[in-house]
């Protein structure tokens, strides 16, 4: 068998990272560490600071502290001059923060430069510019009153994500918190570190002042000791619906408010009226891309069975065409899976397919001729029922299942017959079906003839258990701030 070396093509070395607290790096008091991984080559990057009670405890005084310190109170125009230079100092370290991110998580290069690094840019850019713009409510009551409404932060927020897209997700959270003048303790997942180590210091080096941006690393328990924590106010949080669960609950004694991005299981419905061009080239992203680890992708495929049979055979063509491979280089379109721990989640996913007597179009199996790391091939899945555990749980790795309808009404029914409630993808040419149909779909965002296609200032987030809240322009800010309602009397 051929193999594969994937060695990072890159002079720029992996970092080791600790936390940062009050404007300096800090290692753990107790000293200890863990190591990082690289999935693509099973190697260790480096080591990372495991955080315990005592440094969220730090983090969370010095994040407190800085409250009332300078930031808030800064001139509207200084705060976001200081948010886009972060953006920009993002975009200045663009290579080494893309190659920190695919070794991280096992990413292809050209996609962490493409959308993480210039996405995360961005949103601070955006909000640089939408704080500018936010007003405030006020009502005249007749010739009794004047009800004006005026903003503050929350308070110390903390601000907790997942491995799949580590800095542009941060990033989401971290900039629209600052511009509502809030302070923050960042806690990056355990397996993607990197980023968001190098982010405390370049918000540093834009002029946020020390202790308004801190970060812990670790485990859950990190995040728990967060979560619970009596000085915090809020916690925004992506990441697995089971785990929003226990964050409520550990949330629950100190009534913090709470914003909630989760899981997915998202149906992407087309019709037999589609482009077929188009409708295949997007399905190939919305499959595949970032190795199927994006809340987003579109994991359950309903087709029209009057073109089941055609999508799947060009859909299947496409598929094999695609190169699982090394980070590192240019052709690669699908990466390593982010760690052995998800990548045995993926493979056990594929197993239970079998029993489940799944038939395999494409993939179904860890991919072959790699010396290390965790490659899974692309998978189509046909042959599966509605109930099939494959079609009702997220997976979160290149696999689909491939699923035929005939009604509308059908398609609807299975569509909405799950907990979640994240996205959906709708192709058809026919404009009054695709609202009469869209409008249906128990979903937070329904794209029509596309798919992932953003405008920051729209309301994202899920519904049911997909999450709670909406991020996104003035959603953001609501979450962000605390409005005081000021009635004068005339
Ligand atoms: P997890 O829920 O496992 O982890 C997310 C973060 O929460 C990590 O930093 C994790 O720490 C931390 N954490 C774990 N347990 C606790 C706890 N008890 N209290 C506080 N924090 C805790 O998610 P994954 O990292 O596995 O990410 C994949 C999930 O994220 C998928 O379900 C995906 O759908 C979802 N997601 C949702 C998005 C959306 O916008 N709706 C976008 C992207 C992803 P640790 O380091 O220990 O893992």
């Amino acid at each position: 068998m051929q193999t594969q070396t994937t060695e990072a093509k890159t002079e720029i070395k992996s970092i080791d990272c600790s936390h940062y607290i009050n404007g300096k790096y800090a290692p753990s008091k107790n000293g200890k560490t863990f190591e990082n991984i690289n999935p693509a080559t099973e190697e260790k990057l480096g080591v990372v600071a495991a955080g315990s009670k005592e440094e969220v405890d730090q983090a969370v005084s010095a994040a407190r502290k800085a409250l009332k310190g300078e930031w808030a109170n800064l001139p509207l125009r200084k705060r976001s001059a200081i948010i886009r230079k972060i953006g920009d100092l993002i975009l200045e370290r663009k290579e080494e923060l893309a190659t920190l991110e695919s070794l991280d998580t096992g990413k292809p290069l050209w996609l962490s430069n493409s959308v993480d690094i210039d996405r995360a840019a961005y949103n601070f850019h955006f909000f640089a510019d939408f704080m500018t713009s936010v007003g405030n409510e006020t009502y005249q009551q007749d010739d009794i009153a004047v009800h004006y409404a005026v903003r503050r932060p929350v308070g110390v927020v903390g601000l907790i994500n997942p491995w799949n897209l580590p800095l542009l997700l941060m990033t989401w959270k971290l900039a629209p918190a600052l511009a509502a003048g809030n302070t923050v303790v960042m806690k990056p997942s355990e397996v993607t570190p990197m980023t968001a180590t190098v982010l405390a210091q370049i918000c540093s080096d834009a002029g946020v002042p020390d202790g308004v941006v801190n970060m812990v690393h670790g485990f859950g328990e990190t995040g728990a000791a967060l979560t619970s924590h009596p000085d915090v106010d809020a916690i925004a949080f992506t990441g697995e619906t089971v785990t929003g669960s226990e964050i409520m609950k550990s949330a629950a004694p100190t009534l913090k408010k709470l914003s909630f991005e989760l899981g997915g299981k998202n149906p992407n419905i087309i019709f037999a009226d589609t482009d077929l061009d188009d409708t295949i080239e997007t399905t190939i992203k919305s499959s595949f891309i970032n190795q199927g680890e994006v809340c987003l992708c579109g994991s359950r495929i309903y087709v029209e069975r009057a073109i089941y049979d055609a999508f799947l055979e060009r859909f299947v063509a496409r598929t094999k065409e695609l190169k699982v491979g090394n980070p590192f280089e240019e052709t690669t379109n699908i990466g390593a899976l982010v760690s052995e721990e998800h990548y045995k989640k993926v493979l056990r996913y594929l197993d239970i397919a079998k029993e489940e007597g799944a038939t395999f179009l494409t993939g179904g199996t860890a991919s072959e001729g790699f010396e290390k790391g965790f490659f899974v091939d692309p998978t189509i899945i046909t042959g599966l029922g509605k109930d099939s555990r494959c079609v009702r749980e997220e997976i979160f790795g290149p696999v689909v299942t491939v699923i035929p309808f005939d009604t509308e009404e059908e398609v609807l029914e299975q569509v909405n017959g799950t907990h979640y409630g994240l996205s959906a993808s709708l192709w058809t040419s026919d404009i009054k079906r695709a609202h009469r149909v869209g409008g249906q779909i128990e979903a937070g965002m329904v794209w029509i003839n596309t798919w992932f296609l953003r405008d920051l200032r729209t309301p994202f987030g899920g519904m049911k258990h997909s999450g709670i809240g909406r991020e996104g322009g003035a959603h953001s800010f609501d979450f962000y701030s605390e409005l005081t309602n000021i009635t004068v009397k005339l």
